[in-house]
């Protein structure tokens, strides 16, 4: 019996907490109001299940409402939740399984007594459907599992934790919050203490995010570092007298601009690499000659692969039209050409063709460069992923251009991917879903 008050406890608390879980997108803090509020609750219902003598896990059938009555238990009301004809057991069954986070609640002797689907994913065990309780030291030995759920128990007060767990290979860190589930009659202090409930949040998502972003920062910071350091330098041996040096003057400030044009290119593409990440780029598809925009890419690098004795060849013919926003697939073919043009050997080729298939337009930069080794080739679209990160630096690049041309890529619908091998030089291409037919 007192199982399946708890039990019945628990759905209401479910309820309660689960109104306020979706509403405020589940952040931490307001996940432990929402288990006190379902605490609450649940104390409303623990005297309707304890007076009919029977209920369910998540199914307690409710005292049948007035025909079209809808209305919410208030905290501290006796009333059941209602909503129209539904019964409360089943709209709280449908809610707790329909819940992302895991719920696990326990009796007083740590029995688990309820869980949702989530819960049982998280500890992949088959045999929680079975009908007698478990402990929860069958169900999981996490140690910090426990100390929550003991702690809640035994202190009767809100517990959380940090919850470290493996699944399916990947490592996943959940905040466990724990709200003990006491009885209704009493002043608060006195009620007994009849069992827990656990919620787990998934905060992995939001870990690697944090960790992104912290990388990003130092990245950032580190790019930035190193040419305001030269600026400073250069202007303080300036001040120092150089200023007056005929021989010295002119190159000491063209060192200064060469960096304070670095800096701007690095902000730059940061700037333009942010707007396309959070979709505040308009990407406008429209039919292409790509052929004519190949040619503006090559008017625009011309002089650099002159400089570098390489040579820039089409075989994209006239009639090619691909379905894109011209502006943004020339600044992906110029950043790959760039590169191509880079990291080319003296009087080696850059060629850029097209093909259809599979539904895409792939548009291909291959180079006659030293190619890349293998195991840099699943991070190179990552920003500020290179393989020579002193020599891009002297080649004017801030790690960012092949970043951008993959969000290019997936803001047209399509991607970005590379064949290389060291010594073979490296093909880049980007496919694009191909014009609606008609
Ligand atoms: P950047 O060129 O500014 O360094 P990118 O994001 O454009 O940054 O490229 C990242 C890295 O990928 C480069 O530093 C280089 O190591 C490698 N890479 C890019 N394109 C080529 C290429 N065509 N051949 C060889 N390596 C390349």
């Amino acid at each position: 019996m007192l199982r399946w008050v708890i039990a019945l406890t628990f759905a209401a608390a479910l309820a309660g907490a689960c109104l306020v879980l979706y509403a405020r997108d589940l952040l931490a803090a307001e996940a432990a109001a929402a288990a006190a509020l379902g605490g609450a609750l649940a104390g409303a219902l623990f005297a309707a299940a304890g007076r009919r003598g029977q209920g369910g896990a998540v199914s307690g059938a409710a005292p049948t409402p007035a025909p079209g009555v809808a209305r919410r238990a208030a905290v501290g009301d006796a009333s059941p939740v209602v909503t129209g004809e539904v019964p409360v057991g089943t709209l709280l069954e449908a809610t707790m399984q329909s819940m992302r986070e895991g719920v696990v609640v326990v009796d007083s002797g740590m029995r688990v007594v309820a869980s949702n689907n989530a819960a049982r994913d998280l500890f992949a065990d088959g045999s929680w459907g079975t009908a007698a309780p478990r402990r929860l030291a069958e169900v999981t030995r996490n140690p910090a599992i426990h100390a929550a759920f003991a702690a809640a128990l035994e202190r009767g007060e809100r517990a959380e934790a940090k919850v470290e767990m493996r699944g399916g290979g990947e490592r996943r860190s959940f905040d466990l919050h724990v709200e003990p589930l006491r009885q209704r009659a009493g002043p608060p202090r006195v009620r007994e203490v009849r069992g827990a409930v656990g919620v787990f949040f998934d905060i992995t998502p939001l870990e690697r995010l944090e960790r992104v972003r912290q990388e990003f920062l130092s990245n950032v910071s580190h790019e930035l570092r190193t040419p305001l350091t030269a600026i400073l330098t250069f202007v303080e041996t300036l001040e120092e007298g150089a200023i007056d040096d005929p021989a010295d003057n002119r190159r000491f400030l063209s060192v200064i601009r060469r960096n304070a044009e670095r800096m701007h290119t690095l902000i730059n593409d940061i700037l333009e690499l942010s707007a396309i990440e959070a979709g505040n780029v308009a990407v406008e598809p429209g039919p292409v000659r790509l052929a004519a925009l190949v040619g503006e890419c090559f008017t625009a690098l011309g002089s650099h692969a002159a400089e570098r004795g390489v040579e820039l060849r089409s075989e994209v013919s006239d009639d090619v039209l691909v379905y894109a926003d011209a502006r943004r697939l020339e600044q992906m073919l110029t950043n790959l050409v760039d590169n191509a043009i880079k990291f080319n050997a003296e009087g080696g080729r850059v060629l850029i063709s097209h093909a259809r298939s599979e539904g895409r337009d792939r548009v291909s930069v291959t180079d006659t460069g030293e190619g890349i080794a293998p195991e840099h080739l699943p991070r190179i679209f990552e920003r500020f992923y290179r393989v020579d990160r002193a020599r891009s630096r002297a080649l004017g690049g801030t790690g960012l251009g092949l970043a951008i041309v993959k969000h290019l890529a997936l803001a047209h619908g399509g991607e970005a991917n590379v064949r290389s091998a060291p010594g073979h030089g490296s093909t880049f291409t980007v496919a694009l879903p191909a014009p609606p037919e008609g």
